[in-house]
C-alpha cells in the first residue's frame, strides 16, 4: 500500500516517515510540506537519518494522485484544503490534525460522501480504549464529579487538546448532556461552586511532554481515575498507519479509531 504524509517535516510527519519504513507493507509514495520549506527536493528519508526515495514535495496534486491512502498530520486550514483535493481526486484520507472548529468537521463530512475518511484526534490505540472505557464509567458513576486534566509541550497550539475533548465529549455524551452545555474551561473569572454535571478541563504546557490525559470521576467518598500517558509519538505513528490499513478498503464515510479497532 501507497502512504502519502502531509506535514511530512512535523515532529508527527517524521515519526511517520520513521513508521512507514518500518512496516513491511507500506512504500512511501510522497512526503508533502508547506511551499516554500527548506527540506523541498530533499530525499524524504533525510529527516529521519534514512533513505526513501523520494523527494520532499510541495505539490499536494501530484502527492495526492500517488498514493493509496493520504495521511495528514498538518494545521486545520491545510486539512481542509487537502481533505477537499483527496476527495476530489478519490483518495481515502487519515487525518490526524486537532483544533478543527466544528464549522471545519463538518466540511470535513461533507468531503466523506465522496470518500472513507479517519478523522482522529488521537489515533493511539490506549486512547481510543479510554474513550470506551470512559463511558462506562460515565453511566455508572453517573453523579461523580469530572475533570480532566492533560500535558503536553510547550510548542502545541490549541487548548483543551483534542483528546481532552473527545474525552469529555464522550462523558457528556454518555450522560444524555453536549459538552458545550458542561464544559467548564476556564475558572478564573468565575467566582462561584462548581455546578452539578460540569465537566471541567485543565492544560498542563511544558517541556517536551508527548502527551498526557487523565481523567478524575470524584464521587463524595471515593474516586475512580482512567490516564493515559504516550511515552513516544510513535504510538500515534502507528495507530494512523493502522488507519490507513482501515480506510483503504472501507466505502466512503466518516470514521474513527473506534471504527478502525473495531470497538462501535
Ligand atoms: P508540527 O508543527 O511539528 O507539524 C506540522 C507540519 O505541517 C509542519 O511541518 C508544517 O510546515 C506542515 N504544514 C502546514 N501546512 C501545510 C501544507 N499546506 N502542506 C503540507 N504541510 C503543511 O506539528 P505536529 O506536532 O506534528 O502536529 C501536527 C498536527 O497533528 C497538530 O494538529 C497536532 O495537534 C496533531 N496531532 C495529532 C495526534 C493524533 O494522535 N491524532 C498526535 C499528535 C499530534
Amino acid at each position: 500500500m501507497k502512504i502519502a504524509i502531509a506535514g511530512a517535516a512535523g515532529r508527527m510527519g517524521r515519526a511517520l516517515l520513521a513508521a512507514v519504513a518500518a512496516a513491511d507493507d507500506l512504500t512511501l509514495s510522497g512526503a508533502l510540506v508547506r511551499p516554500g520549506h527548506p527540506a523541498l527536493g530533499q530525499d524524504a528519508g533525510l529527516m529521519v537519518g534514512g533513505v526513501a526515495g523520494v523527494p520532499v514535495s510541495a505539490d499536494a496534486g501530484g502527492v495526492i494522485a500517488g498514493c493509496d491512502v493520504f495521511v495528514d498530520f498538518t494545521s486545520p486550514a491545510a486539512t481542509l484544503a487537502l481533505a477537499g483535493l483527496c476527495a476530489a481526486a478519490g483518495r481515502p484520507a487519515v487525518i490526524g490534525t486537532t483544533g478543527l472548529s466544528p464549522e471545519e468537521r463538518e466540511r470535513l463530512r461533507a468531503h466523506a460522501t465522496r470518500i472513507p475518511l479517519v478523522v482522529a484526534a488521537n489515533t493511539s490505540v490506549g486512547v481510543t480504549l479510554s474513550l470506551y472505557l470512559l463511558e462506562i464509567a460515565a453511566r455508572v458513576l453517573a453523579d461523580a464529579d469530572v475533570e480532566i486534566v492533560e500535558a503536553h509541550h510547550r510548542h502545541k497550539l490549541d487548548a483543551p487538546s483534542g483528546t481532552a475533548l473527545a474525552m469529555g465529549r464522550a462523558i457528556a455524551q454518555a450522560r444524555g448532556l453536549r459538552l458545550e452545555d458542561v464544559a467548564v474551561y476556564d475558572r478564573h473569572a468565575r467566582r462561584e461552586a462548581r455546578a452539578d454535571g460540569s465537566i471541567g478541563f485543565a492544560s498542563i504546557r511544558a517541556g517536551e511532554i508527548v502527551g498526557e490525559h487523565r481523567v478524575l470521576l470524584v464521587g463524595p467518598s471515593e474516586r475512580l481515575e482512567i490516564g493515559h500517558v504516550a511515552d513516544d509519538r510513535r504510538v500515534f505513528a502507528e495507530g494512523a498507519l493502522r488507519a490507513a490499513r482501515f480506510v483503504r478498503h472501507a466505502p466512503a464515510g466518516l470514521y474513527d479509531m473506534r471504527d478502525v479497532l473495531g470497538l462501535r
